[in-house]
């Protein structure tokens, strides 16, 4: 964290310039065609000031590597992974501080299929064992997205991811530093969802 304040780098800073770059990444990585290699010449570029236009909280899925999935240099998001993407206090922290004092105006939420951490929960509803130590955080986290989706419904492992994704985008909206800028559409929270086998970045709910 070494930057003061600024609008975000590119396009105006808008949510909406935002995620038009970041999609375009994604579509750069699915056809083949990335042009940002993750060199030193890259890094010493981008050594100044930083002025990220994104905040992506994914996953530690080994899978999903998000600066490569949306084909971007250094300097340009700032990535938060956690299992599952579960929220806690140091993430919502980052991505405050990211929003308010980067000013950066896109917060992108990015779940995946086949969520082990999605499916370790159903695993936990469906044999009543929460798991011990701090796993039983992200258990008791994606567990409402689980109910929601019905535990005995033979999809519920995908719907949860779904419904995970909504609920965790849906908090950030309403997170105490985020709720007035999201108001006032100076900041954007999306979900998306990747799939592992083609690469690609669906929205959930496409403006
Ligand atoms: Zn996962």
């Amino acid at each position: 964290m070494g930057g003061t304040s600024g609008r975000g780098r590119q396009a105006g800073g808008t949510p909406r310039a935002a995620l038009a770059d970041l999609l375009a990444g994604n579509r750069r990585f699915v056809s083949g065609q990335p042009v940002h290699g993750h060199d030193v010449t890259a890094a010493a570029a981008a050594s100044g000031d930083q002025q990220p236009y994104a905040v992506v909280l994914g996953c530690i899925d080994s899978r999903v590597p998000l600066e490569a999935i949306f084909d971007q240099t250094f300097g340009a998001i700032c990535v938060i992974r956690t299992g599952g993407h579960v929220l806690d206090r140091a993430v919502c922290g980052s991505i405050e501080y990211v929003v308010g004092q980067l000013g950066v105006p896109l917060v992108m939420v990015l779940g995946h299929e086949r969520c082990g951490a999605v499916g370790a929960t159903v695993d936990a509803l469906r044999t009543g064992e929460r798991p011990g130590g701090s796993l039983a955080h992200l258990v008791d986290e994606i567990a409402p997205a689980v109910i929601e989706a019905g535990l005995d419904d033979p999809a519920v492992h995908p719907l949860a991811i779904r419904r995970h994704v909504r609920r965790t985008v849906h908090t950030l909206r309403e997170d105490e530093l985020l709720v007035e800028p999201v108001a006032a559409d100076r900041v954007a929270v999306v979900g998306g969802l990747y799939d592992l086998a083609t690469g690609e970045v669906a929205l959930l709910d496409p403006a």
